[in-house]
């Protein structure tokens, strides 16, 4: 990790700026490589990640891990980083309240100035809504890319909700193609 990504990482365990920070086990940072100039953004931890501190580590993080190894782009050296719209765990996982989003947000977008990405991945509908556009429909919108601010957007189904309902895997493996598609273009 870099050294700003360090002195963030350190500066967001001390947060408690939602009601989220006091029922947090661990703070949920982010992983992954610190000059990535792709982004993975999910919604928020879940019970794993909240255990372990890391996201996308529980049954939908070995799915997102598949995906990530079908493209060649392990979150361990494939020059990605994968964080959340909130970095603590919303109890009994429901999804996290609008104020609280907001309230987080800073730390994401600390984030992204750090890293300076090229391309940001929304896993789900919350962060597609939230980054991308308030009335995003992934079923409709998915493996889209949008240019916003000098950053390349994409929205893609949560792995979460890929366990749900399998018959989207083959869409959601498209994106990911079109994913490795437009890194090669771009050099990264
Ligand atoms: S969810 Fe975000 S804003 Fe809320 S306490 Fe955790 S780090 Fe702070």
């Amino acid at each position: 990790m870099s050294d700003s990504m360090q002195q963030l990482r350190a500066q967001c365990e001390e947060c408690q700026n939602c009601p989220l920070g006091a029922t947090r086990t661990n703070l949920v940072f982010g992983v992954g490589d610190p000059a990535a100039k792709v982004l993975f953004v999910g919604e928020g931890p879940g019970e794993q990640e909240d255990l372990q501190g890391e996201p996308f580590v529980g049954k939908s993080g070995q799915l997102l891990d598949r995906y990530l190894e079908l493209i060649d782009r392990p979150r361990d050296g494939g020059g990605i980083y994968i964080a959340n719209i909130v970095k603590c765990r919303p109890p009994h996982n429901r999804d996290p309240k609008p104020e609280e989003s907001e309230q987080c947000l800073p730390w994401l977008r600390a984030q992204v100035r750090v890293l300076r990405p090229q391309i940001i991945v929304c896993l789900g509908r919350i962060a597609a809504q939230r980054l991308i556009d308030p009335d995003f429909r992934v079923t409709r919108e998915h493996g889209v890319f949008r240019e916003k601010g000098g950053i390349l957007f994409m929205g893609t189904f949560h792995p979460a909700a890929l366990l749900r309902n399998s018959a989207q895997k083959k869409d959601a493996l498209a994106d990911f193609q079109a994913l490795r598609d437009k890194m090669e273009a771009l050099g990264l």
